[in-house]
């Protein structure tokens, strides 16, 4: 190949297959082995995952449901929100995350974002449990982008007002505050496992973490029709079991998930060291965070600029999210709003931009994405 055709090879902004390249034989075993098997739900594979999450998290148990939304779900009803409740979450999120308060028949009451991390921020929710719209039974962080939102203020503040919290760690596989994970904060920690995230399945997948016997226990039941014992309901559940080809595949990965987000790292250091001095606000670690990168996401007032910059040189970017839930149309006009309003969450949604980010790509490849944007920004 020329060298100008290296330069302009695409750069995709996220790459699941090539992490199906990177284990492709272990992968292919898993699958063949399960195949075989015989077992096809909620069988060996899936005790073994969910013993071996536990175990890289650091939580008493793990249980896996069908999907991040599902693990939603089953965390608030687990944790026994239920219809009426008031729950507390942020707007600047996958829509997921408040779809699975309403899927229980809840009321989202929403708060702003931290300027700097981009998850909840304390004052927003110290506000809102001052002076609630409704009485609030849980609250929902989320880890966004890979960055462990405030735990220790959340937590505090949800004892002080009788609420639980239920931690939405879905892009922050491996996020450590003070070297603890996420999913050891809140009573229950919901984690999606969709293809592209830090641990991700191929196909739809979620699990749950919690230290609590009762939750854990509420957790396998709900997921399986109610039961305790087989054919026999002990409360209204559902079906969001996870599948034994799925976890024998998240078995494999997870064992590489740690480098994995090693290599996050170095190529947001790669982008730190090469973006500083431009006019664009670079992602912040706070003091004690370990932030793992789901997403490397820059603030720019040029934003659709800059994006389309990046494209004419093959480089793909994205945009997480363009529009906060509360003004989607599902939810315009209709979710409640905490007293401090939610400027910083409207600010963001037309500056903020995704770069490539996954632990294939090649750290060349990282630096072509900073030359792009230097030459576009000077
Ligand atoms: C991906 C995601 C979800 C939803 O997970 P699914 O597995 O797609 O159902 C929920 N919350 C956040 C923050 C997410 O990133």
């Amino acid at each position: 190949m020329s060298e100008a055709a290296v330069a302009d090879s695409p750069i995709p902004q996220t790459n699941p297959q090539a992490s199906y390249e990177a284990q492709r034989d272990e992968i292919d075993a898993a699958v063949a082995r399960v195949l075989a098997g015989g077992r096809y739900i909620l069988g060996p594979e899936v005790d073994r995952f969910e013993a071996e999450f536990a175990a890289f998290v650091g939580a008493r148990y793990a249980v896996g449901a069908a999907s991040g939304t599902d693990a939603l779900v089953l965390g608030l009803r687990a944790l026994g929100v239920g219809p009426g409740d008031g729950v507390v979450t942020v707007s600047h999120t996958a829509a997921a995350t408040v779809a699975a308060i309403e899927l229980v028949g809840a009321v989202p009451v929403l708060v702003d974002v931290d300027e700097k991390s981009f998850t909840m921020g304390p004052a927003g929710l110290a506000a809102v449990l001052t002076r609630p719209p409704l009485p609030i039974k849980a609250v929902v962080p989320v880890h966004l982008y890979g960055h462990p939102a405030d735990m220790a203020a959340i937590a505090t503040l949800a004892a002080r007002h009788g609420a639980k919290v239920l931690e939405d760690a879905s892009q922050a596989h491996g996020a450590m505050i003070d070297g603890r994970q996420v999913g050891r904060f809140g009573d229950a920690a919901a984690f999606s496992l969709y293809p592209t995230k830090n641990l991700g399945a191929f196909g739809d997948a979620g699990v749950l973490t919690t230290e609590d016997d009762a939750v854990a226990a509420s957790l396998r039941s709900l997921r399986q029709y109610g039961w305790t014992t087989p054919q026999v309901a002990e409360r209204p559940g559902m079906n969001s079991r996870l599948d034994e080809l799925q976890a024998a595949i998240l078995r494999v990965k997870l064992a590489r998930l740690a480098a994995d987000n090693d290599r996050r790292r170095a190529i947001a250091h790669i982008y730190d060291a090469g973006l500083e001095g431009l006019p664009l606000q670079t992602p912040a670690e706070r003091a004690g965070a370990f932030h793992v990168y789901h997403q490397y996401v820059v603030r720019t007032d040029v934003r659709d600029r800059l994006r389309a910059r990046l494209l004419e040189r093959n480089i793909s970017s994205g945009v997480h999210y363009p529009m906060p839930v509360h003004l989607q149309p599902a939810y315009q006009g209709r979710l409640a709003i905490g007293p401090l309003g939610l400027a910083t969450t409207e600010s963001l949604a037309s500056r903020i931009l995704s770069l490539p980010m996954f632990p294939q790509l090649d750290l060349d490849a990282a630096s072509r994405v900073v030359d792009a944007i230097r030459a576009c920004s000077t």
